[in-house]
């Protein structure tokens, strides 16, 4: 049977970033594979979300969260810059309206403790003279957030994984796992349906990186405790796009809704300049990516606080993403959940749970935390 010193499951953003950091920390003779169900990399949550390098704002100060945002925002930046990957240091505007000044004022002691470098207030007069179209009473503005080419990191850290020696098996799904010897044996099926094959191999550490699917991958693993295996809730978030020029220079948001189950609807920028608001916040029952039409109504109301300008058939339905949330509705904020043997008891074996947003931002430093922390005990 084939050996992998290890297997990494899942070809996300945290899937490609962990394989290109173990690839560049360890000798050639420890083998990696990394495996995806689908056909090519990143084809979940990695390619549905507002491709924002997040500042590190809004999360609860000594989270995994925070401390992963803050860290993995300054090596994103350093990273983009040495490989030629299109980003954009932006800046983006906290707006409140009168009745929401608490709120910022929150978001502002927050940021101060999560060690936000640059956040400033902003007069309303300045506002009106840099996003004229914006109507908002207070605002923050952070200069340290941006945008990104997600698909071109991801790209990147393949090929650099791939020249530092990993194996990268798309169209590969883990169906079940065994833990025998100090190892794994892990079988899979490979191809597409009508022509699927079985490749069954044996590693000695395993890293689930499965995002939406990582419970589901966890129940499958014999051997472990399933106590540790937390409940999955689905939060979809739609997107609609704005026909025509861009009313804003930079990314717009509302205060977060006061649960933090989302950041508010916001006005994102992509690289090409094309402005899209979302993501809206609802728990769904599957994995389903449509974007209701009825939808169209809260996002008019949520849009037109800040931007009173907007014409309702300016919104076109785009695409949705959706969180892996380890929370349920209203049922507060949780941490990201890296788990390893000293959670679990199985030595070898690292699992990522709850990877929302940061995940994008935090990806290279949740790569650091599990590569170069002994998070897998060799
Ligand atoms: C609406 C939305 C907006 C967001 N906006 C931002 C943002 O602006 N900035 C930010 O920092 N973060 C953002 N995020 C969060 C970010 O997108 C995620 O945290 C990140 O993409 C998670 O990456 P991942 O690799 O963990 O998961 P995924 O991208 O879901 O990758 C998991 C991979 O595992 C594979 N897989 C699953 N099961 C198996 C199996 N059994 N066998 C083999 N392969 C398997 C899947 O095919 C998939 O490719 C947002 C998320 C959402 C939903």
């Amino acid at each position: 049977m084939e050996h992998f010193e290890l297997c990494i499951v899942g070809a996300g953003v945290v899937g490609l970033a962990l394989a290109e950091r173990f690839a560049h920390t360890r000798p050639r003779t420890f083998s990696i594979l990394l495996v995806d169900s689908n056909a090519s990399f990143g084809r979940e949550t990695s390619s549905r979300n507002s491709e924002v390098i997040h500042a590190g704002i809004y999360y609860t100060p000594g989270s995994l969260k925070a401390q992963l945002c803050t860290e993995g925002r300054h090596l994103l930046y350093q990273y983009c810059q040495a490989h030629g990957i299109a980003h954009r240091r932006i800046g983006k505007f906290i707006v409140a309206q009168e009745h929401e000044l608490e709120s910022l004022e929150r978001a502002f002691h927050t940021a101060m403790q999560n060690g936000v470098e640059n956040l400033q207030w902003v007069s309303q007069q300045a506002l009106s003279e840099m996003e004229p179209l914006v109507h908002a009473s207070h605002a923050l503005y952070s200069p340290g957030t941006g945008i990104l080419d997600s698909h071109g990191l991801m790209s990147t850290l393949l090929a650099e994984a791939e020249r530092a020696g990993v194996q990268y098996a798309p169209l590969t799904r883990v169906v079940a796992v065994q833990a025998q010897d100090g190892g794994f044996i892990v079988q899979t099926e490979c191809g597409v349906p009508g022509h699927l094959e079985n490749f069954e191999f044996r590693c000695r550490y395993l890293i689930n990186a499965a995002g939406l699917h990582a419970q589901e991958l966890a129940k499958r693993i014999e051997g472990l405790d399933k106590s540790n295996v937390p409940a999955l809730f689905l939060s979809r978030g739609c997107y609609f796009s704005l026909a025509g020029k861009a009313p804003f220079r930079h990314l717009i948001y509302p205060v977060p809704d006061q649960n933090q189950r989302g950041l508010g609807i916001h006005a994102t920028l992509d690289l090409a300049g094309q402005v899209r608001f979302g993501p809206d916040v609802e728990y769904v029952e599957e994995i389903d990516y449509r974007v209701p039409e009825e939808r169209r109504e809260i996002f008019v109301e949520a849009i037109r606080r800040y931007y009173p300008g907007l014409r309702a058939d300016q919104l076109h339905p785009d695409y949705s993403g959706i969180r892996p949330k380890l929370s349920a509705p209203n049922g507060g904020v949780a941490d990201f959940l890296i788990q390893d043997e000293t959670t679990h008891g199985l030595p070898g074996l690292v699992q990522l749970f709850g990877i929302e947003s940061p995940g994008l931002t935090a990806s290279l430093a949740i790569a650091r935390l599990v590569a170069d922390k002994g998070m897998l005990q060799e």
